[in-house]
């Protein structure tokens, strides 16, 4: 594939940022770039290495339409290209920037290192992190830190579709205040939000973008929607998910209150991160302050464009990887998160990716990491470097990737929206499939680097995808498929990850009924969770199936095995089955210690049963037809049946 070339800037100096002579003489490996506050006074630090000028302005309000200086003070050039000053007196809640000539040209830019902003992030703000802290922040850790990332049920959301239906039943709509609030229910009584959550029995929440974006003007909250995949200030909690955007420290105040909830109701948190691009290449700050330090672009100066999203960021240049790896600690140890999911993380290369987890799992061993290792054609500005690709996953042994083998094969390829899938009646997938549910796709190494899923917030979600292919089918019928879906992908090996919504059948139509993919920007009609169609029995029945697969996952770790070679000892594929059934059975040991039980896996694609011997011996049956969970359903010995378009397992 031809690279996509990006914009052309006019004037463009080729300052050789990636030599080694540059990095040499300009690697700064310090912590303390940005506002370090103390009551005494503030320093302030930028690495600008190619400025002739750098002066520090500040600000009595966030608001760029707010002129009123408190100061402007002129910065000394020190060690590797940074400039500093200090100034004396608390300097707690003034909005800074910085004033850079660069080039003869003078800019004003937000500081890259900024951990508190004013309204849509254009001013930085000194901030004393310790009054955003929530009583008993202390103590909050991550409640699930004994799991490794194959005990994982990771559950897809966006904060603002979580609450912003009318019948949400929670107050502060499309915040993170709505994620905390208890005791919400949708109008017939049922329970949504955070109780909703919980009872479903997920282990870790993922937070589309929460970073601070720049596609919503924060000044008219909830008028435009976005995913959030366009970052401008890469340390700072997103603003419109806030109940006051123009107060730099109530989205921080507010980020930790909502993480510690979660954590108290035991809950993990896992944030999606975009180092991959930037909203805009020209403004980004840093790419203002060094021009065009964090972007890669080629020898005349265009930005390479594998991202699709105007830019992609030169993660091997030694400042932007020192930022990458630092950014993802800070999120680590202010935010307590306990995840981190890596758009396009294909763009990234694997010296920073293996850094990060490196330094993370120093501090502490339980977070998680996965990203999207699709191979896009970027314009890498130094030699022999690796991308974080799914092809590289034996380099990057503390990364998972998103399976795309496993998605396509149960529905269907993502780019072929009416393709059937193994699910829904597509023949010759079964060898295939096998490979998938070992937590091996050709290109994974190990079940603790598969995630395991049928759909997410891009494309149809699963529901939408089965209308568009099957057109003409029942409910009750699209329900069978979505459920056998959901049945691959819980008793497989690798990590279970759930589109928020996909549970209940969640679909997103517009006012006159169409169905939309790549909801990004669609408004709050389309992409909020419709909490009342929890109501509908057959809504309601699938819901109750994932919980039943939730709660039988967690019951038996023979399914959440880590390595290859557990895999191959523990499962075995069934010959005598028939059509495109799959039958399996797991033997490993199933409780710490305790003695090893047996479980048999059998899904049936086929449009009528099927019927199969049992190996010797009395099974107890925990999952058939609708049912699923960790109450016997009843007993089998000899032959069993397996009805159409359904999932059994047997234990013994
Ligand atoms: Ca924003």
């Amino acid at each position: 594939m031809e690279r996509e070339i990006g914009m052309l800037e006019e004037q463009y100096i080729d300052y050789n940022f990636s030599s080694e002579e540059f990095e040499s003489k300009y690697t700064y490996l310090g912590k303390d770039l940005g506002a370090t506050w103390s009551v005494e006074a503030t320093t302030f630090r930028i690495w600008a290495p190619v400025a002739e000028q750098c002066h520090v302005i500040g600000y009595k309000e966030g608001e760029v339409s707010s002129k009123e200086v408190l100061f402007k003070v002129g910065m000394k050039r020190g060690e590797k290209g940074t400039w500093s000053i200090t100034i004396l007196g608390n300097l707690e809640g003034v909005y800074y920037t910085y004033q850079v000539v660069v080039n003869g040209e003078s800019v004003e830019a937000c500081d890259p290192y900024a951990k508190a902003v004013g309204i849509n992030g254009k001013r930085a703000m000194v901030l004393n992190m310790e009054r955003c802290n929530p009583p008993g922040w202390e103590k909050d850790c991550n409640p699930n830190k004994e799991l490794t990332s194959t005990d994982a049920v990771i559950y897809e959301m966006h904060i603002r579709d979580f609450s912003s239906d009318q019948h949400s039943g929670i107050q502060n709509k499309g915040t993170f205040v709505g994620v905390t609030e208890v005791g919400t229910v949708n109008s017939y009584g049922q329970s949504t939000g955070l109780d909703y959550l919980k009872d479903l029995g997920i282990t870790h929440v993922h937070l589309l973008p929460v970073y601070d974006y720049g596609s919503i003007d924060e000044s008219v909250r909830n008028e435009t929607y976005n995913w959030g995949y366009d970052p401008v200030n890469y340390n700072v909690p997103e603003g419109s998910y806030s109940t006051n955007a123009w107060d730099g420290e109530v989205r921080v105040r507010e980020m930790k209150e909502m993480v510690q909830t979660l954590h108290n109701n035991g809950i993990s948190v896992v944030m999606d991160v975009v180092y991959n691009h930037v909203y805009d290449a020209q403004t980004f700050c840093m790419n203002q302050i060094v021009p065009g330090y964090f972007s890669r672009r080629d020898e005349e100066g265009r930005y390479s464009n594998g991202s699709y999203c105007g830019n992609d960021t030169a993660s091997e240049r030694s400042m932007v990887h020192q930022y990458i790896v630092q950014s993802i600690l800070y999120w680590m140890e202010e935010y307590h998160m306990d995840g981190f999911r890596f758009d396009l993380v294909g763009l990234l290369d694997i010296k920073v990716m293996n850094a990060i987890v490196e330094q993370v799992h120093r501090v502490r061993p339980d977070v998680i990491f996965y990203g999207e290792g699709w191979d896009m054609p970027t314009g890498m500005t130094k030699d022999h470097y690796k991308l974080a690709i799914q092809m590289n996953a034996q380099l990057t042994p503390g990364l998972a990737y998103f399976n795309d083998s496993m998605r396509d094969l149960l529905k269907g390829s993502y780019s072929k929206e009416t393709e059937r899938g193994y699910i829904n009646g597509a023949k010759g997938k079964v060898e295939a499939l096998k490979a998938n549910i070992m937590g091996l796709p050709y290109w994974s190494p190990a079940p603790a680097q598969t995630v395991q899923y049928v759909s997410c917030h891009d494309d149809f979600g699963i529901f939408d995808r089965l209308k568009v292919a099957c057109p003409g089918e029942t409910l009750e019928t699209l329900a069978a498929y979505n459920r056998l879906a959901a049945a691959v992908v819980f008793l497989s090996q690798g990590i279970p990850f759930v589109h928020a919504g996909e549970e209940f059948l969640r679909s997103k139509q517009d006012k006159d009924g169409n169905l939309i993919s790549n909801s990004y920007m669609e408004p709050d009609e389309v992409n909020s969770i419709k909490w009342n169609e929890l109501h509908d029995p057959v809504h309601a029945g699938v819901r109750e199936y994932y919980k039943g697969l939730i709660a039988f996952r967690k019951a038996h770790p023979a399914f959440r095995l880590r390595t290859a070679s557990e895999v191959r000892e523990a499962i075995r594929f069934l010959g005598d089955t028939s059509g495109e059934s799959i039958a399996y059975r797991i033997e490993a040991k199933d409780i710490q210690g305790e003695e090893a039980s047996q479980i048999l896996v059998i899904f049936n694609p086929e449009t009528s049963p099927i019927s199969l011997s049992l190996p010797e011996g009395e099974w107890k049956i925990y999952i058939r037809e609708n049912q699923a969970g960790i109450r016997i359903l009843g007993t089998a010995n000899g032959r069993v049946a397996i009805p159409e378009i359904s999932t059994m397992v047997l234990v013994k």
